[in-house]
């Protein structure tokens, strides 16, 4: 049976990443909302092409651009930031996509918490931020989180069928990000065009800033600590520049 979608942050590199993917497996999911911050023309040429049942446009300088655009195809579009909250709450989908960038991603993941849903979880500032609550409403309200981050994937698979009591510890990996071994008089003349060339992978550009400061493995520590129930000791962070691993377990 078909998947009904809804992809929080459908215009980010996640968000346009897991598009490619519904549209090589129509026979197993559908989409039913897409959301975006400002990025109207992506956000309608993508409603046009997946013809999702509702759409949020969060920046309603943007509203009517999208609902002109949008009109005649019995695809409802809100906006504004409560409209994210209140889509997020709805019942008409199976799975939510949580790839909103940022701290602007936590109302909308833990409304559809709320709801019990079953959340693929990109945004991991979901858990920096509130991963003590949100491990207790998951419970509470019978939902699900599946890891997106890379890292947090391969641990949730290789703990499929294991008991996550006999977890001794985990390892993620870290490319190291494009100034791996330079030295701190190299770092003082560094500019923003520089730290968004990831020698492995193409992301948005919070994430790969952060991970060029190393910030993200921190923030993935935290994420991973919330997500396996760990403790902190039990978390380490190992540099692979080759990316070939993204993490592994030692039971
Ligand atoms: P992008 O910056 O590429 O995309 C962000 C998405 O969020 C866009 O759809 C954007 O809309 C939307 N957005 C931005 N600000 C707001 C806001 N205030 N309210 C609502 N929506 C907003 O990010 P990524 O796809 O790279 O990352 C998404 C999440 O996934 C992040 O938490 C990141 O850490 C995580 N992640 C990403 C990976 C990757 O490979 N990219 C890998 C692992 C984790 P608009 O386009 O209109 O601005």
């Amino acid at each position: 049976m078909q998947k009904r979608i809804a992809l929080f942050g459908s215009t980010g590199s996640i968000g346009q990443q897991a598009l490619e993917v519904v549209k090589s497996y129509p026979e197993l999911f559908t989409i039913e909302v897409l959301t975006a911050h400002s990025n109207a023309d992506l956000l309608i040429e993508q409603s046009k092409n997946f013809r999702p049942n509702m759409v949020v446009i969060v920046d309603d300088k943007h509203y009517q651009k999208v609902n002109e655009a949008l009109s005649g195809l019995d695809i409802k579009v809100f906006s504004g930031e409560k409209a994210l909250t209140e889509v997020a709450a709805m019942d008409h989908y199976d799975i939510m996509l949580a790839a909103i960038v940022g701290y602007a991603g936590l109302a909308s993941t833990w409304a559809a918490i709320q709801q019990g849903k079953t959340i693929a979880l990109a945004n991991k500032e979901t858990l920096v931020v509130a991963g003590d609550l949100v491990s207790q409403a998951v419970i509470a309200n019978k939902a699900r989180i599946i890891p997106v981050d890379s890292e947090h994937s391969a641990l949730f698979q290789c703990l499929v069928g294991e008991n996550p009591d006999h977890i001794e510890k985990i390892t993620l990996t870290a490319s190291g990000g494009p100034f791996l071994g330079k030295k701190p008089n190299f770092l003082i003349n560094v500019k923003k065009d520089h730290a968004l060339q990831h020698p492995n992978w193409t992301m948005g550009a919070k994430i790969t800033i952060d991970s060029a400061s190393l910030m993200n493995k921190g923030l993935e520590m935290i994420e991973a600590k919330w997500l396996f129930g760990l403790k902190n000791e039990q978390i380490e962070v190992i540099v692979h520049p080759q990316s070939i691993v993204h993490s592994l377990v030692y039971f």
